[in-house]
C-alpha cells in the first residue's frame, strides 16, 4: 500500500515537472487592454488556426474586475494559455477569477478553464455547450496538440455547470452583466455578454473582426438576423472572438460579408451547381472582403459544403 502511494506521488511529481516545463515553453506574453472602466480585452495577434508559432493562442478573451472577483469571458486553447491569462489579469488586479463564461464549445475558447480551478465558483454556458465540451473535449485537446506540435499540451476538461437558458441579467460583485443566446448563429449554444452600463459587447465567435469566420457549425440566416440586432444595441466597444477590438462598424461589415456569402451560394444553388463547382465564383463574389478577412479563400473552401446544405434546406 505504502509502495503504491509512493508510486502515485512520484507519478504526480513527474506530471508536475512535465507540466511546468511545458509552461516555461509557453513564451507568448499577454497583456490586458482596457476597453472601458474595469473592463479589459486580451487580444491575440494571431489570425491563424492554432499552430506551433502561436502555440495555440489564436482567440481573444475579456474580463471584468468587480469588487469581489473577476468575471472572465473565454479562456483560450489550453491550460497553459489559461495560465498565461491568469498572469495578465494579475497585472491589473489582485482579485481572483471567480466566474467564467464559455461563449461556445469550440476548443479555442474554454480549454483554459482548468487554470482557474483554484478560485472559480461558477462556469456559465448553455447546456448544449456543456454537453459538447464533455463529448468532444478530448478531441479538441488531441487536435490542437497535433496542430501545434505539442505546444498546447494536456488540458483537464473542466465543463460548465451553470446553464443559461434565456436572456439573463446577473449581478456579480458590484457589476451587472447580461448573458444572451445567439440562437445557434455561429455554433450550437453560443452566448454573448452585454455590459449595458459600459456599452461593451463581448461576442465570442459571433464576431470575427478581421479574420474570415468559421461557418461549418453555423446557421447563417439566424446569424445575419442576430448581427442586425447587435447593431441596434449601439455598442461603443465590441470584443470579438477573433481579431482586434472593434465597434458597431465591425458588426455591420461582418453582416455584409455573411449576406454576400449566403447570396453567392444561393445563386450557385439556383444554377444547379455543386458546392465544389461554385466555390471559385463564391470567392470572386466575396473579393471586396478578402483584404480585411485573412483566410477567406481557405475557409470558404473548407466550409462551403455545409453552407450549401443550409441553402438547400432553406429552399424547401
Ligand atoms: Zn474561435
Amino acid at each position: 500500500m505504502r509502495k503504491f502511494s509512493i508510486l502515485i506521488t512520484l507519478c504526480s511529481l513527474l506530471f508536475l515537472i512535465n507540466a511546468s516545463s511545458a509552461l516555461a515553453d509557453f513564451t507568448l506574453a499577454m497583456k490586458a487592454k482596457q476597453v472601458a472602466p474595469d473592463v479589459y480585452a486580451i487580444e491575440t495577434p494571431s489570425r491563424a488556426l492554432p499552430n506551433p508559432e502561436n502555440q495555440g493562442w489564436n482567440s481573444n478573451a475579456a474580463f471584468v474586475v468587480t469588487d469581489s472577483g473577476v468575471i472572465l469571458f473565454d479562456t483560450g486553447s489550453s491550460f497553459f494559455i489559461g495560465f498565461a491569462m491568469k498572469k495578465a489579469i494579475a497585472q491589473v488586479t489582485d482579485q481572483p477569477v471567480r466566474w467564467i463564461i464559455n461563449s461556445h464549445a469550440h476548443g479555442d475558447h474554454w480549454l483554459g478553464n482548468a487554470a482557474f480551478k483554484d478560485s472559480v465558483k461558477d462556469i456559465y454556458a448553455t447546456e448544449q455547450v456543456a454537453k459538447n465540451i464533455k463529448s468532444e473535449g478530448k478531441n479538441w485537446v488531441d487536435n490542437f496538440n497535433t496542430l501545434t506540435k505539442g505546444a498546447t499540451g494536456e488540458s483537464e476538461i473542466l465543463a460548465p455547470k451553470t446553464f443559461i437558458t434565456e436572456r439573463t441579467k446577473i449581478k456579480l460583485g458590484d457589476k451587472e452583466i447580461t448573458l444572451f443566446l445567439s440562437g445557434d448563429s455561429h455554433s450550437p449554444g453560443d452566448i454573448l455578454m452585454w455590459l449595458a452600463n459600459e456599452k461593451v459587447l463581448v461576442t465570442g465567435d459571433v464576431i470575427y473582426s478581421d479574420r474570415m469566420p468559421s461557418t461549418f457549425d453555423s446557421n447563417i440566416p439566424q446569424w445575419i438576423k442576430l448581427l442586425g440586432e447587435l447593431e441596434g444595441m449601439k455598442p461603443n466597444v465590441v470584443v470579438p472572438g477573433h481579431g482586434v477590438v472593434t465597434d458597431k462598424q465591425g458588426v455591420t461589415r461582418l453582416k455584409n460579408l455573411l449576406q454576400t456569402f449566403w447570396s453567392a451560394v444561393e445563386a450557385g444553388y439556383e444554377e444547379d451547381k455543386s458546392a465544389y463547382e461554385m466555390a471559385p465564383e463564391v470567392i470572386v463574389a466575396m473579393s471586396e472582403f478578402k483584404s480585411h478577412y485573412p483566410g477567406l479563400e481557405e475557409k470558404v473552401q473548407r466550409d462551403i459544403s455545409k453552407v450549401y446544405l443550409q441553402v438547400e434546406a432553406a429552399s424547401f
